[in-house]
């Protein structure tokens, strides 16, 4: 007999107990354990309509946008994953499809694809443009932005060479004019040839801590071609092109007839085609691997409420939330939102404009509020938006 704490166990059973433990090792290995867990909370594919209905969540408007990268992504993932066997298909080879954002500022290019990113849970990062330069030159190589995507993977390789990796202000690195100079055109067409190469699906080194490749530092090979890259431009001045080319495409003589386009109609980008691209300063190989192309409208009036209340994390619930935590109710009267709105549009920053009129708005209030211990209520009106008036403040009632 083995005695433990109130237990006791004979040599007999112990032989008996650990044989049952061992075969029940060998037909249950834990990795079997773990994996569908794994499969369920990661593996099923998203609908391009539970893609679209995610990003509705947190994106206001934005349609056709939405379904564009919504289906976008949908063949991106079948195209990684590869969907069995088709004996019909062997020789197709699906390509890739990244993807290109056009829309001024604070439209939302980002947020879309950050809540991508977030929705399908795979690494991203955001990348600018202007950084990169040609390699040799001062400034950034373009493998540094696979290094960011390998930063927000924690270095796991194989989840990086998943993600999605957004690159803003692809706009600024248009080609400087046609006719070449004796200066080379190292952050603009040179960085357009550079990335060639990793949007298409290449393996590139990449060194860990991101920077310039130094001969000491040892590179970690990144293979891009199932990472999903969607570039971003304000494309200022694409929609004089867009209008030069809708009015004088009919030509002879019923040129009369050609319908003049306005370049300042908000929603012009949506005619857009690759020859505009190019006449910007796209070079065509480029363009050529971003066969999805959508436009982001601008934001009405309307939006940018919905902006303000609406989405998951709305500015405004989040600032009631702040104030909840200091025991207050926060309330935005109809006509408080309706100016906050018009002095963000006058700022022409679309929604971004949104936060710094917030901001504004609310520091004094919030620099008070903690020591207002006796208010309940805090009621935010038109004129503390516009003139600064102090905010309604309803006060709590004395307890028994
Ligand atoms: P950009 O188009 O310049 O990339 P962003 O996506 O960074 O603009 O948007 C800036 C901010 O404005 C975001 O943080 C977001 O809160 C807000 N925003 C912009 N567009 C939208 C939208 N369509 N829906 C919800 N929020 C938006």
């Amino acid at each position: 007999m083995v005695a433990g704490p109130d237990v006791y166990i004979c040599d007999r059973c112990i032989n008996d107990a650990a044989g049952i433990v061992r075969s029940d090792l060998t037909t249950h290995k834990p990795t079997t354990a773990a994996a569908p867990a794994r499969r369920a909370s990661s593996g099923r594919r998203l609908s391009p309509l539970e893609i679209k209905a995610a990003l509705d969540e947190y994106v206001v408007g934005q349609g056709r946008a939405k379904k564009a990268l919504s289906v976008a992504v949908y063949n991106h993932y079948k195209r990684v994953e590869g969907d069995g066997f088709y004996p019909d298909f062997e020789e197709v080879e699906l390509e890739k499809s990244n993807i290109l954002l056009l829309g001024s500022t604070g439209t939302g290019k980002t947020l879309l694809a950050r809540t991508l990113a977030r929705i399908l849970d795979v690494p991203f990062s955001i990348s600018d443009a202007t950084a990169l330069t040609e390699a040799g030159y001062v400034g950034e190589d373009v493998e540094s932005i696979l290094a960011h995507l390998l930063h927000a993977a924690d270095f796991n390789v194989e989840r990086a060479e998943r993600g999605i990796i957004y690159i803003d202000e692809i706009d600024k690195i248009a080609r400087k004019g046609d006719n070449a100079s004796i200066t080379r055109d190292v952050s603009g067409e040179g960085v357009q040839q550079a990335l060639l190469k990793i949007l298409e699906g290449t393996v590139a080194g990449v060194p860990p801590k991101g920077g310039r490749k130094h001969p000491e530092q040892s590179l970690i090979n990144i293979d891009t071609s199932n990472i999903l890259f969607i570039v971003g431009g304000a494309f200022d001045g694409l929609g004089e092109i867009i209008a030069h080319r809708i009015s004088t495409n009919t030509i002879g003589f019923m040129a009369e007839g050609a319908k003049k386009y306005d370049k300042n109609d908000p929603n012009i980008f949506q005619y857009v085609e690759p020859d505009d691209l190019l006449r910007f300063g796209i070079i065509p190989e480029l363009a050529g691997r971003l066969p999805v192309v959508s436009a982001l409208d601008k934001l009405t009036e309307e939006a940018m409420v919905d902006i303000l209340l609406r989405p998951k994390n709305a500015l405004i619930k989040q600032y009631q939330k702040l104030f909840a935590m200091d025991g207050v109710d926060l309330v935005f009267e109809d006509d408080a939102i309706k100016s906050i709105v018009g002095k963000a549009q006058a700022l022409g920053t679309g929604a971004r404009g949104l936060r710094s009129v917030l901001e504004d708005t609310m520091l004094d209030i919030m620099f008070e509020i903690h020591s207002k211990k006796d208010v309940s209520c805090c009621r935010i009106t038109a004129g503390t938006v516009d003139h600064r008036k102090d905010p309604v403040y309803e006060v709590r009632k004395a307890s028994a």
